[in-house]
Formats: structure tokens, sequence, C-alpha cells
């Protein structure tokens, strides 16, 4: 009988990725059922991202009748990230359907980390997965984790379907995005930033091996790559040799870094000669005040200095935005509107602060939380006692999309951009009312 291995991500239960509509092949499960056929194991993968419900999970338990399942999260997903209770919810019940087939069942990943008390009836992995899910399936007890990335077999793409993946990205957005991923881990200190799979260690693959991977990622021809990593050639020296050997044949993409990095010495030209078409930042905040009490160690003016040289560069420039960070006052809100007008990123994307288990910020904000987790993304919702009420931060969202709408509006943007134009237009007075009266400066 085989080993089935399962991503619990559902799509459609996360209404915000639903209708941006940008799937990624959950890579870290892929590779762990790469890893477990390369050791002898006959192995079958169920990938639910487009599927409903965990009704079709019951129709493959009947199918390929395993003795072991094992539901793998992606580490490198975004999504994953974010623990939603509907997620969590559905990796639950794929346990119960698996123990009801009487297979033996294991779960690993960000929420089974965060709350293995959740999963009851499964063994639980702690952290990075791919060596205790070898030794699970193989009867031991679990294992050091593993450090050289260079000795990651790749994942088979034939075990998702990769057609669909396809056809949603050049549906949406008239190109194909595939995920690929160079590292693991990050070593900065930001303090509202969950690691619980790999904590604070950083690995990166060799810059050979990152290079042979987009080669291997060109036989599926892909439009454009994103480089799951948290942050994308932490190291200039490994950026440098990566740009020599990928130059030639680069493939256009987009990756995450941090502002401090790219304001430095070679690093955006080599960036930009490795084929690095958008980078986003977490620019979070405008304000040094609250970048500081956040232990990002970046400055405003590194985060200027950064979308400027990328621009020069002809880089793409997007800003992850927070609010509601504890001790964030009306003030600093300001600084971070006029930080998105006077730099005028290609792209924001706007949350309020989210405590996750294991950061500094949960553990400060716990006994304020009435629950933990968004059961979807799109809630938004401040789960702590935060300075300003909710339609406070809902309005300024509104402000900072409604403003950076304009202020980066073109022709060639086309007919879907310029369509929500009207709508910023009349709501702007509205938020802009609502974030004067409900920060208090109004009334
Ligand atoms: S926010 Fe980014 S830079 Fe900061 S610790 Fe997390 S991944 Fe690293």
């Amino acid at each position: 009988m085989p080993v089935l291995v399962a991503s619990p991500y559902h799509q459609p239960l996360d209404p915000m990725e639903a209708r941006a509509q940008k799937p990624y092949p959950p890579l870290g499960t892929l590779v762990t059922a790469e890893e477990l056929r390369a050791r002898g194991h006959e192995v079958v993968v169920y990938d639910p991202m487009f599927c409903r419900d965990v009704d079709t999970f019951a129709e493959a338990l009947r199918g390929w009748r395993p003795s072991q399942v094992a539901i793998v999260a992606d580490p490198h997903s975004v999504p994953v990230k974010m623990c939603l209770t509907s997620m969590r919810e559905a990796a639950r019940r794929m346990v119960s359907l698996a123990r009801e087939a009487g297979a033996e069942v294991l779960v690993a990943g960000p929420d089974p980390t965060d709350h293995p008390e959740a999963y009851a009836g499964a063994t639980v992995v702690h952290g990075e997965h791919d060596q205790a899910v070898i030794d699970w399936v193989e009867g031991r007890s679990p294992g050091a984790a593993r450090r050289d990335l260079d000795l990651l077999p790749w994942p088979t793409l034939g075990d998702v379907d990769l057609g669909e993946y396809r056809r949603r990205w050049r549906q949406k957005h008239g190109l194909w995005e595939l995920n690929l991923s160079t590292a693991r881990g990050c070593p900065y200190r930001c303090n509202w930033c969950a690691k619980p799979t790999w904590g604070r260690s950083y690995n990166v693959l060799s810059p050979g091996r990152a290079a042979a991977t987009v080669e291997w990622a060109r036989s599926f021809a892909p439009d454009r790559l994103w480089f799951t990593d948290d942050i994308f050639a932490i190291k200039p020296a490994w950026l440098a040799e990566f740009r020599r050997l990928i130059e030639p044949r680069r493939i256009p993409f987009r990756c995450n870094t941090r502002a401090d990095l790219v304001r430095e010495g070679a690093y955006v030209d080599d960036l930009a000669a490795s084929g690095c078409v958008e980078v986003w930042m977490g620019a979070e905040s405008g304000s040094d005040r609250v970048l500081a009490a956040m232990d990002k160690d970046q400055t405003r003016d590194d985060i200027a200095t950064a979308t400027r040289r990328l621009h020069e560069a002809g880089i793409r420039v997007g800003f992850f935005l927070q609010l509601g960070y504890p001790g964030e006052t009306y003030d600093d809100v300001h600084a971070t509107l006029s930080m998105v007008r006077e730099l005028r990123p290609d792209e924001i994307g706007v949350s309020v602060s989210y405590p996750l288990p294991g950061t500094g910020f949960y553990a400060n904000v716990r006994e304020q939380m009435g629950r933990e987790n968004w059961a979807s993304a799109m809630d938004n919702e401040v789960l702590f006692e935060a300075s300003y009420p909710q339609g406070f931060y809902d309005s300024v969202r509104e402000l900072l999309r409604a403003e950076h709408a304009w202020l980066t509006w073109r022709p060639s943007l086309g007919a879907r951009r310029a369509a929500t134009l009207p709508y910023h237009a009349l709501r702007w007075p509205l938020h802009r009312g609502r974030v004067a009266v409900l920060g208090g400066r109004r009334g």
C-alpha cells in the first residue's frame, strides 16, 4: 500500500487568495514526496489546491487505500503561514478521514507546529518536516534536520494539475508565474514575524544549484518565476555568483528583499542582471519609531534609498505595509501615508498587524486576544487591543489604496486599473473623514 503525501491547502477556502488567483504548487509537499520515492517508497500525492471541500480527499483515500498519510503544508507558502482557521478545519477533517480509512497519519507545517493540540489522532511534526516524515514512514524516531539543501530532489510537478495552475494564472494575469525556492529561513529578528519551521536559521542553495533550478524550471516554460525565499539573496557575494551563472539565460523573476540590503553596493545591478523585474519589501511603516519597535533593523531612509535605486534599475517595487502595531500613533499612521505618497511604490499590500504564536509581538498582546487566528485573510481584523477602533484601520487601508491608485496610475496600466479610479475618488473623502474622526482629530 502506498504512502499518501497530501497538501492541506484548499484555495477556495481562502477567499483572498481565491480572488487573487495566484496559485503556486506546494513545493515543500512535493519535495517530501520525491524524497520518499528516492528511498524506494511507493508514493501518491494529493493536492487539493482547487478543491472546495475535503470530499475529494475521501475519494482519494478510497481509491489509493494508503497505509500512511502525511499531511504536509508547504512551509514556503505565505497563505499557509497565515494559519487560517478554515485551513486548520480542512486539515483536521483530512486527519479524521484518513484515520477512519485505517491509515496512520502525520501532520506537519506552521499550524501544527503552533497548535499541535488541534491535531488529535495524528503524529505532529514540530518545525522542519523533511527528515521527520522519512523517519516516520520508516518507523524511526525523528532524526536531525537536513542542512545541505543542494541534496534535495526537485519536486515532480506532474504530481499536481500543473495545467490548471497555468490556466488560472493566464486567465487572470495574462502570464504564468512558477514558484521556486533557493533558501530556507531568515536570520533577521522582526519581532512580529513567525518562523515556526526554520526559526532564525538560514540555509541556502549554492549559486550553482540555484542556477540549475532555474534551468529545470525553464522546461515547464513559465513566463516568470517567483522566489519564495523570505529574503532572496541575503548574501551579496551569492547574488553576484548567481548573476554570473544566470545572466545569459535569465528568466524574469520576482522576489522578496530588504531595504537595507538593496541600498548597498552592486546589489541592485546584480538583481537586475539576474532577471529581477519586481521586488517586494517589508516596508511596514513610514515611522522610524514603529520600525524600531518592530526590531525591523531598517529605517525610512533605507526604504527611500532602496526604492529609488530599484526604480532607477527598472525594477518594480512592492511595499508590504502594516497598520496597528502596538504603540502606533495617529502621526505614525500619517507617516506611512506620506511615505507612500512620496516614494510611490508600484504596488502595495496593506494589512493590520497579526500576532502569530511564537513571536515577541504575540507574547506581548496574548492576554488581550479573544481569538488567535483569522478564519480568512479577508478578515483583516485587529485581534488585540490596538490604539484605535477597527474602523479606523479599515479606513486608513482604503485611504492608502485610493491614494496609491491615483498617484501611480498611468495609461499603460490598462482599463482594469483605470476602472477602479472613480471608485477610489468617490470613497477617498469618506475615508479621510473617518480616519480623522476615529483617530480623535475631529468630531
Ligand atoms: S519580516 Fe522578513 S526580514 Fe523580518 S524576520 Fe521576517 S522574513 Fe526576515
